[in-house]
């Protein structure tokens, strides 16, 4: 997911003024151990699968090729193995809001398997009767897929990573299909009943220019999905593209492909909620939105990350082992778990910021003071030099970025955070990896 200014602010371009040295913070409030919260905070599921057909030389994903032998149900026991082992070490007193089977390519797998995984989510966790579940799906993997089977394991959004609709694009990017599966996989699930779909979209890719991205998503819209993700190709360490660099395009063509893909969303009907997400009226992604508003979730398969609030008020960051191999081998042990890290204090108040000032409707001070334990006054003040520099603005409880500070988020947070890189370094939890800051493509 990324941004209108996507991302001006993951490419270091325009930095706003300003310090970068954290500004001083207000004691947080007292928590009262073994309090309940008088607003339990949220929870949704990620359900990571760490394989796809091959390795796309731009994605830092925790994906990997998969062999010729896909270990279907090896690895659904080892999930529901996992979320066993979770659920012993954490004590879930919330229904679950939303599931997201993403990747990866989860597509590779059955209906059968991912209706076994549902049901083993189910008998294990209480889900909302409107709960969302999403099933990442990749153009190339669906010829074969009954997506009127997914509809009856109970998925009720799919996310389909078109990434372009141009041949020789997808070819540059190493996808593994053509423009025309991508509008076969669309139409197929349209007619299963699948009433809620994104389609991933990318731009700013080589030797692109702006009429090559606006072609991309014309023909996005011209399916009509219920939110488009639009995400920059940035160049991420640990990549193929890292090692060998694509001739991008300058980035006063990556502006003008911002301003004017932006204001084709909108003349389209599709309202920006977040950095990189645009949805038709009541089609914001509700797991992401999750994320975003810092609620928990908990994460099983290979490299997974989870954010937990316990009733203390006293919240953890989990992952699991990366590498599949690892972690089928030892998911539902202690063994499988590769970090468990208590976040407190500035840390926490600054991934609040990280995440919650990627919504365009910023949050609530109430929201804020109950997720991370610090007064309204002292998260006021901590945010007072964006106020100042009209990067941020407040309106009653709310506080949000100006269009200014939104296009240049990056540089905003970093006014308030230790340092740039630790911008880059923070989680992301919406990529279910660690991560850079802004303007990723998602599988
Ligand atoms: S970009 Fe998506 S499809 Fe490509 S390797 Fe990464 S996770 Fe797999």
């Amino acid at each position: 997911m990324s941004s209108p200014e996507p991302v001006p602010g993951a490419s270091g371009r325009g930095a706003a003024a300003g310090s970068r040295r954290s500004a001083p913070l207000g004691e947080p409030a007292p928590l009262s151990p073994a309090k309940e919260p008088a607003n339990p905070v949220p929870l949704c599921l990620y359900v990571h699968f760490p394989w796809c057909r091959r390795k796309c030389p731009y994605c830092d994903f925790n994906s990997h090729p998969a062999g010729p032998v896909l270990e279907e149900d090896r690895y659904v026991d080892a999930l529901l193995g996992d979320l066993d082992f979770e659920l012993s070490r954490l004590r879930v007193d919330r229904e679950v809001r939303s599931v997201f089977m993403g990747g990866g390519t989860p597509s590779l797998f059955s209906p059968g398997a991912l209706a076994r995984i549902l049901e083993g989510i189910r008998a294990r966790l209480t889900l909302a009767n409107d709960a969302e579940i999403t099933l990442e799906a990749n153009p190339g993997t669906t010829e074969y897929a009954d997506f009127a089977a997914c509809l009856d394991a109970g998925i009720n959004r799919l996310s389909i990573g078109a990434q372009s609709f141009d041949d020789a694009a997808l070819a540059t990017l190493g996808r593994i299909h053509t423009a025309g599966e991508t509008v076969r996989a669309f139409r197929k699930a349209r007619g299963a009943g699948f009433r809620n779909i994104n389609l991933d979209l990318m731009y700013g890719l080589p030797a692109q220019a702006c009429e090559g991205a606006m072609d991309d998503l014309d023909q996005a819209i011209a399916l009509g999905p219920e939110h488009i993700s639009l995400y920059q190709l940035t160049l991420e360490p640990n990549t193929v593209f890292h090692r060998y660099p694509p001739p991008l395009p300058p980035e006063d063509e990556i502006a003008r492909m911002q301003e004017t893909l932006l204001g084709r969303l909108r003349l389209a009907g599709y309202t920006q909620y977040e950095v990189s997400s645009h949805a038709r009226e009541g089609r914001q992604c509700r797991h992401n939105l999750n994320y975003w508003n810092f609620g928990d979730y908990i994460g099983i398969g290979a490299g997974a990350h989870g954010k937990f609030t316990d009733t203390a008020g006293r919240v953890q960051r989990r992952a699991r082992k990366r590498h599949p191999a690892g972690y089928l081998a030892l998911a539902g042990t202690e063994q499988a778990v590769a970090e468990i890290r208590e976040v407190g204090g500035h840390d926490l108040l600054f991934e609040f910021f990280m995440n919650a000032l990627r919504l365009k409707d910023g949050f609530a001070l109430s929201t804020a003071a109950e997720r991370t334990g610090y007064s309204g006054e002292s998260i006021v003040h901590v945010l007072a030099p964006l106020i100042t520099r009209e990067l941020a603005f407040r309106t009653g409880d709310r506080i949000a970025c100006t269009d200014r500070g939104y296009l240049f988020l990056d540089d905003a947070l970093a006014m308030v955070l230790p340092d740039r890189e630790a911008v880059a370094a923070r989680p992301r939890p919406d990529r279910q990896l660690p991560g850079p800051a802004i303007g990723m493509a998602r599988p």
